[in-house]
């Protein structure tokens, strides 16, 4: 265990803020609700980064997710190099996109065909112009402290940073476009028929993380999700899986793969860009051919379809077995069984939730079913936790609202010097 300065971090920190908004290109990087200084990586390399300060971290982070095969995996970064050897860009179509779209195909159970685009956000926002554009409806159903990326009909009552940040709905998205969105808590079917009752032949869709990953870990009641998807049917409503997250994270088949529903449109993101700026949409032919050029409902991009991002994401899907799954999975149960014992040792109030290799600790004693449970974790708590845990050479995002994610490269030594330092974190508070 180290106990690290972080002065080189603290200096470049400094200087950053005056060439860029808050020092940072996305707000939870600045550490903010942690009252901290954030962490200038100089590397990253399997399971751990290193600081500019010469510091090294167990990093449960992963790039806020997608680097599911850890930081710089050699088959990843070769396959980055050998195809930007040929050029990095066309705007012409290559077949390294097709090749990409045939495996999310196979793997992603409701996807018959898929479209790339180059974030999670871009990803939501076309699927909601196409759920509307199909259905020739406008108003959208989403969950409260869920986030679907920063597109203005979705940022309404969302999770990650801005909750953590504590700004629930954001200035500059008008209440004319505001108004289209209704909120409902998660997991709570019973108020998602309400208001069905009341609005269902205007709902587009129901968007939804199929496990709640932007208000810490919160998984799906069972009949949650058949429930939602019964209901839009009935209604003649789409519903949407925001799987950016999820996506090839929790299972071979993701969320929709463990929980056995289809949904009509899928997001995805993260792990399907093995670190590099890729989102994607996907779903049944009939509804996805309405998108331009094979119908009239538009969406583009310059650098869509990618050869560079492409390349790392099949490489990356491509090393996801049947067995790496199970490693994940034996890992993470690892990690929670040993923060569950942690906790109780030093009597602290803690609430674990976790699916596959997604872990969340809650500082609580409350079942966390959704954002209003999730909000009764003791936050102060957290910050200390984190600054200890940061300490102590563990990288966690500096959120109660985010969870931690496991490589498949991370080692039974990574494992076992986490909950040490957890055990630690714990007593020093
Ligand atoms: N949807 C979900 C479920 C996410 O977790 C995120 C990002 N954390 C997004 C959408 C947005 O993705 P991006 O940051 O790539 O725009």
């Amino acid at each position: 265990m180290v106990d690290n300065n972080r002065n080189r971090s603290e200096e470049a920190f400094a200087r950053a803020k005056q060439f860029i908004p808050g020092g940072v290109n996305s707000p939870v990087r600045a550490f903010k609700s942690v009252g901290l200084t954030p962490v200038y990586v100089e590397r990253g390399e399997g399971s751990r980064i290193y600081d500019i300060d010469g510091n090294s971290y167990i990093d449960y982070v992963l790039s806020w997710g997608p680097l599911i095969m850890g930081h710089a995996h050699p088959e990843v970064v070769e396959a980055i190099k050998r195809t930007a050897e040929k050029g990095t860009s066309f705007g012409a179509p290559t077949e390294l996109e097709t090749l990409m779209a045939e495996l999310v195909v196979e793997r992603m159970p409701s996807v018959e065909i898929v479209r790339m685009v180059n974030s999670g956000t871009e990803a939501t926002m076309s699927a909601l112009r196409l759920a509307r554009g199909y259905t020739k409806r406008t108003k959208i159903v989403k969950f409260e402290g869920s986030y679907h990326g920063h597109a203005d009909s979705l940022l309404i009552k969302a999770g990650s940073g801005v909750a953590t940040l504590g700004l629930p709905d954001s200035p500059g998205v008008p209440e004319s476009v505001a108004s289209h969105t209704i909120t409902v808590p998660y997991n709570d079917l019973e108020s998602v028929k309400l208001v069905f009752e009341r609005f269902g032949e205007e709902i587009a869709c129901v968007i939804v993380e199929p496990i709640a990953g932007n208000m810490g870990v919160v998984p799906p009641l069972p009949g949650f999700l058949q429930g939602l998807r019964e209901v839009t049917q009935q209604y003649g409503s789409l519903l949407v899986f925001d799987e950016v997250m999820t996506g090839f994270r929790v299972h071979y088949n993701s969320a929709q793969g463990l929980y056995g529903v289809t949904p009509d449109l899928t997001c995805m993101g993260k792990v399907i860009g093995g670190g590099l700026p890729v989102g994607a949409y996907g779903g049944k032919r009939e509804i996805m051919e309405m998108m331009a050029p094979s119908g009239p409902i538009y969406q583009a991009g310059t650098l869509s379809g990618n050869p560079l991002a492409m390349a790392a994401g099949y490489t990356t899907l491509k090393l996801m077995t049947q067995e790496v799954y199970h490693r994940l999975e034996q890992l993470s149960v690892q990690l929670q069984r040993g923060f569950e014992k942690n906790a109780e040792k030093h009597g602290i109030p803690c609430t674990i939730n976790r699916v596959g290799s997604m872990v969340c600790p809650f500082f609580t004693e409350t079942h966390v079913i959704n954002y209003e449970t999730a909000k009764t974790a003791d936050l102060n708590r957290f910050k200390g936790y984190f600054a200890n845990l940061l300490h102590l050479g563990v990288n966690i995002a500096p959120s109660q609202f985010e969870g931690m994610f496991v490589s498949a490269v991370h080692k039974q030594a990574d494992i076992d010097a986490t909950i040490a330092a957890h055990d630690e974190a714990l007593r020093r508070l």
